[in-house]
């Protein structure tokens, strides 16, 4: 199931309140025209006391100043959302009947919060996470106010926490304290993993998504087997693989400036053979104070198995391990401006071999490779599509 995630949609926030957004009041036709369209509709709400930290009244520094709060950079906002007051309450024409639940943040003095998920130290969460999941939700789409910082925390959270994470663009509208700072946003969290759409494209989303769900509830579910990495599921008559201490699976089309595309060979166990792949890795695997991002996950993949530290990863396209085997999914990222900066190879017992292979010859090669008996997994020729056309640049 996929959840409408509405970030502060809060009178302070709007024309008219003490931290208005620019044009923030135009994505409340959006928010009433999705809201209906979602099974379960999520709010969150900056929910201050009024002597909080991140005001600048507290300070005695005019608005917009950078200080250092416990340790974390904050920037120092005008009194906002104060608890229980007009300015905090959700904008008029949200109707709350229709939202399940709303997280309150930003309610300790001493740390602000732009996340729904976490405060921006990622000290204590709100619980927004876990009661997602309780509810069987895999994906949720970001709408709100504003781009640049709770839109922005709340979706780069839920991507950390293994949602499949869209951005609705024309549901959002940015603070820019300084010009660009909306558009940097969305650039970051499209590096991320997030995927951006508008709110007609989110329609339609939604609308397969409830087919696909009332399709699914027709089958029951068993857990035919749970071991240390892995477990057995079946749905239905359909057996298949899930690892269930993961949130995905990344990997990469990094090429060179050389224009060289790097690719990995190692002897796969359950192949009993070695096979040539693109660079790639596992996310979430690892217990982590701050979980890593997708696009985190990719970088550090590519540097422990090639030794390759990229400047730039940009998120390609998303889909199936393999449909039939493994509800998994594996995110494609484009990593340029390469730097070798060690040996790679892996690490333990993985003893991975780095090939360049120049890109025109790319096809080529592989070929060469496949009859002489090589194993090739079929995601490196996407990768080469890639490399050669919409991943540059
Ligand atoms: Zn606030």
């Amino acid at each position: 199931m996929f959840a409408l995630l509405l970030v502060d949609l809060q009178n302070d926030f709007l024309p008219g309140g003490a931290l208005a957004v620019p044009d923030g009041d135009a994505v409340l036709p959006v928010a009433a025209d999705l809201i209906p369209r979602f099974d379960l509709v999520v709010a969150t709400q900056d929910w201050h006391p009024p002597d909080h930290l991140s005001f600048a009244s507290q300070h005695d520094r005019p608005v917009g100043t950078m200080i250092t709060l416990d340790d974390l950079p904050q920037v120092l906002w005008p009194d906002h959302c104060v608890q229980d007051t007009p300015g905090a309450a959700l904008a008029e024409g949200i109707d709350p009947a229709r939202i399940a639940a709303t997280f309150r943040k930003g309610c300790d003095r001493r740390i602000d919060s732009y996340s729904g998920f976490h405060d921006n130290g990622h000290r204590r969460s709100t619980g927004l996470a876990e009661w997602l999941r309780e509810r069987g939700v895999r994906g949720v789409f970001v709408m709100g106010l504003a781009t640049d910082y709770c839109v922005q925390f709340t979706a780069l959270d839920a991507l950390r926490e293994g949602f499949e994470t869209w951005l609705v663009t024309d549901g959002c509208r940015a603070v820019d304290l300084r010009a660009g700072d909306g558009q940097r946003a969305i650039d970051a969290l499209r590096a991320a993993g997030v995927q951006c759409l508008d709110s007609r494209s989110a329609r339609d989303v939604a609308r397969q998504n409830r087919a696909d769900r009332d399709e699914v509830g027709r089958y029951d579910q068993e857990i035919l087997a749970h071991h240390q990495y892995l477990q057995l599921v079946r749905r239905g008559h359909w057996e298949f693989a899930r690892r269930h201490n993961a949130s995905g699976a990344v990997a990469l089309v990094a090429v060179t400036d050389e224009r060289r595309l790097i690719l990995v060979e190692q002897f796969r166990l359950p192949h009993g053979r070695r096979v040539i792949e693109l660079p790639a890795g596992i996310v979430g695997d690892e217990p982590r104070a701050v979980p890593e991002l997708p696009g985190e996950a990719a970088a550090r993949e590519l540097l422990e198995e090639t030794g390759y530290r990229a400047r730039t990863v940009r998120y390609l396209t998303h889909g199936p391990t393999s449909a039939g085997f493994s509800d998994e999914a594996v995110m494609l990222f484009a990593a340029s401006g390469l730097e070798r900066i060690s040996a790679g190879g892996g690490i333990g017992r993985e003893q991975i071999t780095v090939h360049e292979v120049p890109l025109d010859e790319a096809c080529g090669w592989l070929g060469a490779r496949i009859a002489g008996g090589a194993l090739v997994d079929p995601k490196v020729f996407a990768g080469v599509y890639f490399a050669a056309g919409p991943a540059k640049g």
